[in-house]
């Protein structure tokens, strides 16, 4: 399988390049060359089959040439094996007449973000190892929160891989950061930046458009961008639906979605053959896809603090592969609207293009008050303790979905990961599972730098975790 870039520019590569380069070259998202289409009798066959054995089939044709088949077997059992606590990988839970959570929150770092990274780090391993290069891969990261730890688990300990992680100094939550700072392995770096999130963020910019930099340390992004985490995604699609009915059931989504890698991953989804009805982008009160949807223009409007932190973007970058589809995969129209965003802050698409898009997706906006309402009248009907996101996502599918066809909500977190905002909706504290149990009392290891690119790359180069950082 070929892949290409959004912005046209940069060289196609296969499954391992892409997975090893992150961002293409030329600033685009790389996309595959075409979409694999699975059968109605293939997807039928996946009825009863395990997740690494749904995963297998889907996830195939995206490799084939990178990856041998039997390998493939083999770090799929492993990712989606014990790694995961709940013999389904992935369960449904029915919280309404035809309303189901697709928890995904069963992972080491309990949120959806386990799924790909924990694969990802896998493929990390297997193709340094094949490519027997002397090279260890830098993986270079910012986050606000869930990204994070689930990049340092699934890298913890590798032998060709090293991790820095940058998040913004006293701005994540203690359960976040604590999930980060306590693995102790040498190959892992957590670095708190004197900044805002957005200063993280400059700086991993920063340092992967430093083109000679890159080359010098192997850099490698773990964020949503790496084609390789949608793919990742695509499988619980199938693996949901199947179990409530497709090929022979239409069945629809609901995605809390912040850059929008976890919906888009729907929308590959219904591309293969999977018939699902609608796909509803689920947001916080940070809502430019929402907004988008109604006007047709896409335009930064700064960011806002929410109950569900993981989804207070000001863009989703995710949203330039379906942008890339919206134009006829025509790279240089891509181009001309990413200026446009770069240099005024919008773009506007076509008529033809906003109605194509209002075709394939719904949307709505739920602020931090009907969280709190919906999380806890789900609570007094069901019993159900959802986190903050999830709940954005269950209130969004009330509000798009009105068809007979099955509504899944993905639950992407676990509700004890945002204790505060559950307290506050329930009046109940969520208990963290028995694998993380004594979470605070695992000493930390971090160091601090000021949000300065220079600093930043110096450390970098000196490599894993010194004897003379400060603990
Ligand atoms: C990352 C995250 C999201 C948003 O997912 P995207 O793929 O960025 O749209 C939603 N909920 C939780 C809990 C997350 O960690």
């Amino acid at each position: 399988m070929q892949y290409i870039s959004t912005r046209g520019k940069a060289e196609a590569l296969d499954f391992a390049g892409v997975t090893l380069t992150g961002l293409a070259r030329d600033g685009g998202l790389y996309v595959p060359a075409e979409i694999p289409v699975l059968s109605a009798d293939e997807i039928r066959s996946m009825r009863g089959m395990s997740y690494a054995e749904i995963a297998f089939i889907v996830i195939k044709p995206f490799v084939v040439g990178s990856v041998k088949d039997a390998d493939l077997q083999a770090m799929l059992g492993d990712t989606y094996g014990d790694v995961f606590r709940h013999s389904a990988t992935a369960p449904l839970a029915q919280v309404g007449v035809n309303d189901w959570y697709l928890e995904l929150f069963h992972g080491p770092t309990l949120a959806f973000k386990d799924f790909a990274l924990q694969l990802l780090g896998q493929f990390f391993d297997h193709f340094t190892k094949e490519h027997a290069s002397d090279k260890k891969l830098t993986i270079l990261g910012a986050t606000s929160g869930d990204t994070g730890s689930a990049a340092i688990e699934a890298t913890r300990g590798r032998e060709n891989v090293q991790i820095f992680m940058l998040h913004p100094k006293g701005r994540v939550s203690d359960v976040q950061r604590k999930q980060m700072t306590t693995v102790r392995e040498d190959n892992v770096v957590n670095i708190a930046v004197d900044g805002t999130f957005d200063d993280c963020q400059a700086l991993v910019k920063a340092c992967f458009n430093d083109l000679a930099f890159r080359d010098q340390v192997n850099l490698t992004a773990v964020n949503s961008i790496n084609w390789a985490r949608v793919m990742a995604q695509i499988v619980y699609y199938f693996t949901s639906a199947v179990a409530l009915g497709a090929p022979d059931r239409r069945v629809s989504y609901s995605v809390p979605t912040g850059n929008f890698g976890d919906i888009f991953a729907g929308y590959i989804a219904r591309q293969m053959g999977l018939p699902i009805a609608k796909l509803v982008i689920a947001t916080n009160s940070n809502d430019i896809l929402a907004r988008t949807l109604k006007t047709g223009r896409y335009a930064m409007d700064g960011v806002s603090a929410t109950l569900s932190p993981s989804m207070d973007i000001q863009i989703s970058s995710n949203f330039e592969r379906l942008i890339f589809d919206l134009v006829g995969r025509d790279a240089d129209q891509v181009q001309t609207y990413m200026d446009a965003l770069n240099t005024s802050g919008a773009f506007s698409l076509s008529e033809n293009e906003s109605a194509h898009l209002r075709e394939l997706f719904a949307a709505d906006q739920v602020d931090d008050t009907a969280t709190l309402n919906i999380m806890h009248r789900l609570y007094k009907e069901t019993g159900y303790v959802s986190d903050p996101h999830s709940a954005v996502g269950f209130q969004a599918a009330q509000t798009c979905l009105h068809g007979a066809e099955p509504k899944i909500t993905l639950a992407t977190a676990h509700p004890a990961k945002f204790p505060e905002a559950v307290r506050q909706a329930i009046g109940v504290t969520p208990e963290l599972p028995a694998h993380m149990s004594d979470l605070f009392d695992r000493p930390e290891r971090m160091i601090t730098l000021p949000s300065d690119k220079s600093a930043l790359m110096t450390r970098i180069t000196k490599g894993g975790w010194l004897n003379g950082d400060n603990p």
